[in-house]
């Protein structure tokens, strides 16, 4: 199969009938579709990945558990949730990867999520598998209490399929530092194990690695620098619009501040705050991580300088770097030529799947660094892996050695992304990059291992 116009044809057809066997699967679709339209070159170059139906092993997941979560809330009613995990992909080791509370989630969202953790978590080069899973439970405006018995009962059934040599789950959006610590306690409880190695994320006192918080929102940056370094840019005194308001987000407008950035945004699904004198990082952690409050209540505490814009996109706001960091599918095609217009000069994805393909190609075409999110944010994912290294060692690096050790990951991270992409003729093409890249790395481990 020399010729890409076959490897491509090849390809279209999996995607087809990937696309029929999962149906009503927009997500999942997307994300398949978005990484083998890169492979074709890889093909063309390898012909040892044609064989043994490689591709097809890679886009079925391993294994995909559905469960019931029952659970009752503060006025004594009982409430039924469905919980998801989807361990895709263990070639490289074990199924890792966050879990999501958000009324969105279905099976397509896991799985879409779970595909571009496989990718992800082999860019670090740290032996990690892919999965993801989560629930349609939705934390906002439930009670401490409430999210304690959701997560016990969710646990109760999760606990049977995890383990710290065979899935390692840890948080994404709704999933934070309070949840872990509850989903931990009631895992210790059922299987009498102090086996910390079995989540990531967890409180610094026990057992959790310093800068995890911070780990996503510090790599999507660094790769971003790293980016604009190559354009011979630096960040110092840049202008950045940065979407989201949680953990991600947070730590991407800290570590903005701390390299001389001028991050101006952040929002909710609600609306966004732009602050002319820059995001209050103190104010807005008082907000959102205490007091789990809203951008609306920043803009009204801040005073003068931040506007509440109720229902708008950050993206409307002028900035050299933008950093879409809240969810799959909010950055559009006219999000893209806003950010072009006003002189955008890298987008660098701290969430998954962020930018709709039709904005990707724009934002590429216009010569924008595009750093996609398998590799811009698999810092958080990196610093989980050292988490995991730490608890099998009993031992708690220092804050400065995880953070130098952030740093190596994410440049070697953005390095392979970027010789890749000069391999394969797309020179500057992160994506293409990361895909192929990760795609390697999981293929020639799923190759050693025989058909499985
Ligand atoms: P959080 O729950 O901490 O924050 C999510 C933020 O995004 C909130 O501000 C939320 O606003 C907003 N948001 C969520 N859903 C929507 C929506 N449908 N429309 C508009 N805004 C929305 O999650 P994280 O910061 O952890 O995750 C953010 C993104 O980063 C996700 O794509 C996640 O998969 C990705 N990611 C996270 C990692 C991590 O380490 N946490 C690692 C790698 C990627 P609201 O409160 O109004 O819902």
């Amino acid at each position: 199969m020399k010729d890409p116009k076959d490897s491509k044809a090849r390809l279209d057809a999996l995607r087809a009938d990937i696309e029929r066997r999962n149906p009503a699967q927009p997500e999942f679709h997307q994300a398949v579709r978005e990484v083998l339209e890169t492979l074709a070159p890889v093909f063309a170059a390898r012909p040892e990945y044609a064989v043994a139906g490689l591709v097809e092993r890679l886009c079925e997941p391993e294994r995909q558990i559905i469960f019931r979560v029952p659970w009752t809330d503060d006025h004594g009613h009982v409430q039924v949730n469905r919980g998801y995990r989807v361990e895709f992909n263990s070639a490289l080791g074990p199924y890792k990867g966050g879990l999501r509370f958000h009324p969105s989630v279905d099976i397509g969202v896991v799985k879409f999520l779970g595909f571009e953790q496989i990718f992800k978590n082999a860019l670090t080069g740290l032996g990690i598998g892919g999965g993801k899973g989560g629930s349609d439970f939705d934390p906002r405006g439930r009670s401490d209490a409430e999210v304690m018995r959701f997560c016990q009962s969710f646990m109760t059934e999760l606990q049977r399929h995890i383990g710290e040599h065979t899935d390692v789950p840890a948080g994404d959006i709704g999933v934070g530092g309070r949840e872990i610590g509850y989903l931990f306690g009631q895992y210790r409880r059922i299987t009498n194990r102090w086996e910390a190695g079995v989540l990531t994320g967890k409180g610094r006192g026990w057992g959790g690695s310093a800068i995890r918080p911070e780990a996503t929102g510090y790599g999507a940056v660094l790769f971003a620098a790293e980016m604009l370094k190559l354009k011979g840019i630096g960040l110092e005194g840049r202008t950045a619009v940065v979407s989201g308001s949680g953990n991600v987000a947070i730590y991407t407008i800290e570590k903005l501040h701390k390299l001389g950035a001028h991050p101006l945004t952040c929002s909710d699904s609600q609306g966004y705050v732009l602050d002319e004198k820059g995001i209050d990082i103190e104010l807005l952690k008082q907000i959102k991580e205490v007091e789990r409050g809203r951008v609306s209540d920043y803009a009204a505490r801040r005073g003068g300088s931040a506007r509440y814009v109720p229902g708008g996109r950050v993206w409307e706001v002028a900035a050299e770097v933008a950093f879409p960091s809240a969810t799959q599918n909010e950055l559009d095609v006219q999000d893209a030529r806003a950010l072009i217009a006003n002189g955008v000069k890298a987008v660098s994805e701290g969430a998954n799947m962020p930018t709709t393909p039709e904005a990707v190609r724009i934002l590429q075409e216009a010569g924008v660094a595009f750093g996609p999110g398998k590799a811009a944010n698999a810092g958080g994912v990196a610093v989980s892996a050292l988490e995991m290294s730490q608890n099998a060692a009993r031992v708690s690096w220092t804050a400065e050695r995880v953070e130098q050790e952030l740093a190596g990951i994410m440049r070697d991270i953005h390095a392979v992304c970027h010789e890749t992409a000069e391999r394969y003729g797309a020179p500057g093409d992160y994506v293409t990059g990361a895909n192929i890249a990760g795609f390697e790395r999981v293929a020639d481990a799923m190759l050693a291992q025989g058909i499985i």
